[in-house]
Formats: C-alpha cells, structure tokens, sequence
C-alpha cells in the first residue's frame, strides 16, 4: 500500500519526492522508466535556474537533485507506469512489467516531449544547436542569426520573442500559409528582424561533430538548395504530453484534459478528480521550465499531503518533520 505514488522522476517529480518525505507522508514511491531528472539531462546547457550560478550540463545540473531529494526516505520504482485508475477512494498504478500497486493519492510528473522533424542532423545535434526552446537558450545566441522551424502559433511567437537577442531570425515553414493567429502573422511580418523563408524545408543539419554550424536548405518551389550560416536551429513542429497513462481500458481519461491532452489543474495542482495531482510540463499553461515545474512539484506535494490528512485520516505528518 502506497501513501503516495509520483509518477514520473524529472524536476516536478522529484521535487513533489522531496516535500512530501520531508513533510511526512511515509511510504512515497516514485515511477521513474529510466534515470530521474527528465527532460533537462538531454540539454548541453542551463544557466536559468536561481541559485545555481555556473553553466552546467543538465546532467550534471540534475545530479545532486537526486541525491537530495532521495534523502528524507522517498523510494525509487524503476518502472514505466502505464495506467493510473481509481477504484473507490484508492488508485491503482499499472505497470509494463505486469506489476500492479495500490496508492493513496497520486502525482503525475510525466512531462511531456518535444515533437522531432526526423531531419538529418537533428539527433546528432539535439541539446547542441538544435533547440525548443527560445527561453533557455536565446540567451546564447545574442547578436547572432539564428533560424526557426514551423508554421504554427509558437512559431511564431517564438520568433518575435528571439528578435530581442538576434540579429536575424530566419523563419523557415514548408507551405506558404501559417497556422498561426492572424494577429500574431501580423506581428512578425512587421517585424524587420524576421526573414520569411517559405516554402522552404531544412535538408540537413550540419555542424562540426560538436555543434551547429549550418543548415542545407531548400526552396520547395523552385528546389534551389542553399546553405544557411547559424549556429542554431529552434525546431517549433509540436509537442505531445505524456499523458498516456491517463487512458482507461473503456478508452476514457482518468480525468479532465484539455483539447491539446494537458491535465487540467487548479492552483493546488488538483485534477478533477480528487487525490489525483499533475505537476510540470504535463499540465495545462506550463511554462515549460525547470523552475516552473519544481515550483508545481512543491505545490503538488502539499496538497497531497492535505488530501491525505483529510480524506484518509492518518498521522501523516510525524512531529520531527516539520516544512
Ligand atoms: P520531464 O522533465 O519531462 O520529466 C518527466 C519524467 O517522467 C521523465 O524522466 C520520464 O522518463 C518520466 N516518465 C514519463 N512517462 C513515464 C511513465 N509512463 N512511467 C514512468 N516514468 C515516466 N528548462 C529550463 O528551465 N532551462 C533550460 O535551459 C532548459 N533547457 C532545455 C533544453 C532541452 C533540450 C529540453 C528538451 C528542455 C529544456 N528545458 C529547460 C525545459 C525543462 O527540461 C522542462 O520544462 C522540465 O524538465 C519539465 O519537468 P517535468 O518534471 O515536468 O517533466
């Protein structure tokens, strides 16, 4: 029987591992399908998180995460998760393995992915000059040319938000017409700074074995190759939620999604249904960064843990932990 199971051991999960061992909940066990720390160990740089004022590696920017927020007693499963469904006031969580346990309450931590172009190059350079994220890496890329991949709403705004550091965004979509809001077209087609290359595809990713040093571009109108001097590419062609675990044998979800399939949550990180908490990048408007996700981790924590003292009526919290 598990007081609380976390799904999912990136920075939401673990930090969710952190306070609730150390504000006393006793038997947490988090589902993690391979190493925790998530989506960030895949990163060749972080320098956005307060506290932490050297550029690492995600990896070892993780590290020490692990090592602290196993420390007050939370238990690694390392197993993939592949349903979550509630029986009563009790939740079952199915794994791939063919093991099944019994919990309190539950956080989904799962995250979430990028979509991939499948461009040649693209995995080779993952982390290292192919990006998705303006946020995180803008920054390294001050003054530079850069070039965005896609046609959609983040696109584009991912764009606008890049001519604050570049010098030029190279907006590069395959069809003439943009998926984008009209209004947010219109925004970037003023802007000076962005140079539309449509229709055009990205050919290859190129670059020195250890980072991006150009792309082979083509004009699917004309089929002119070129090639484009950037040191960076932000791939914008989607991003799916790792909600799969949410989907029940009558193929229903566990609980109330939005239409792109994020977990709809409250403030307290509550799902619809109660005892069922999402945190991260899974949830409806994240922000999608370490820092957001950690902070809902903690928020997601909390709450089960008042859900916990509430609905099943325990000593949760022993005296010696106080938050
Ligand atoms: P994730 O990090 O996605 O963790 C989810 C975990 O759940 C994973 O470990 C996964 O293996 C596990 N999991 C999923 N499904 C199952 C299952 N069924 N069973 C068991 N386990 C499961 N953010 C920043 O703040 N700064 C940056 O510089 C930055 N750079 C980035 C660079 C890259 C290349 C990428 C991809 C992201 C970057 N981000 C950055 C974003 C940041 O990594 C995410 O916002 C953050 O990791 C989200 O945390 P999370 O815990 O919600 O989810």
């Amino acid at each position: 029987m598990i007081d609380l199971a976390i799904i999912g051991g990136g920075p939401a999960g673990l930090t969710a591992g952190l306070y609730a061992t150390r504000g006393g909940v006793k038997n947490v066990v988090l589902f993690e399908k391979g190493m925790p720390g998530g989506q960030i160990t895949g990163s060749s740089e972080i320098e956005n998180y307060p506290g932490v004022k050297e550029i690492k590696s995600g990896l070892d920017f993780m590290e020490p995460w692990q090592e602290q927020c196993f420390r007050f007693g939370l238990t690694h499963n390392l197993r993939e998760v592949v349903r979550v469904s509630k029986c009563g006031n009790m939740f079952k969580v199915f794994c791939s393995d063919g093991t099944d346990y019994v919990a309190k309450s539950v956080i989904l931590a799962t995250g979430g992915r990028p979509k991939r172009t499948g461009i040649k190059g693209e995995s080779e350079y993952w982390g290292k000059g192919v990006s998705t994220c303006a946020t995180c890496d803008a920054f390294f890329h001050k003054g530079k040319e850069v070039a965005v991949l896609g046609g959609g709403d983040t696109a584009l705004e991912e764009a606008i938000y890049l001519t604050k550091f570049a010098s030029k965004v190279h907006l590069i979509h395959r069809r003439d017409g943009f998926r984008a809001a009209p209004i947010t077209l219109e925004h970037a087609e003023k802007n000076e700074k962005i140079n539309f290359m449509v229709p055009y595809v990205v050919e290859e990713i190129c670059g020195d074995g250890k980072e991006v040093t150009s792309l082979k571009v083509k004009n699917i109108a004309t089929n002119e190759t070129s090639t484009l001097d950037t040191g960076v590419i932000f791939v914008f062609v989607g991003y799916e939620v790792n909600n799969g675990i949410l989907v029940q044998e009558d193929k229903s979800m566990l609980c109330e999604c939005d239409k792109w399939g994020s977990v709809v949550v409250d403030l307290d990180m509550n799902t619809s249904v109660p005892g069922l908490f999402a945190a991260g990048d899974l949830r409806v408007e994240a922000k999608k960064q370490v820092i957001c996700a950690a902070g809902d981790g903690a928020t997601a924590a909390l709450s089960a843990i008042d859900y916990l003292e509430t609905t099943h009526a325990a000593p949760y919290l022993e005296a010696e932990h106080k938050l």
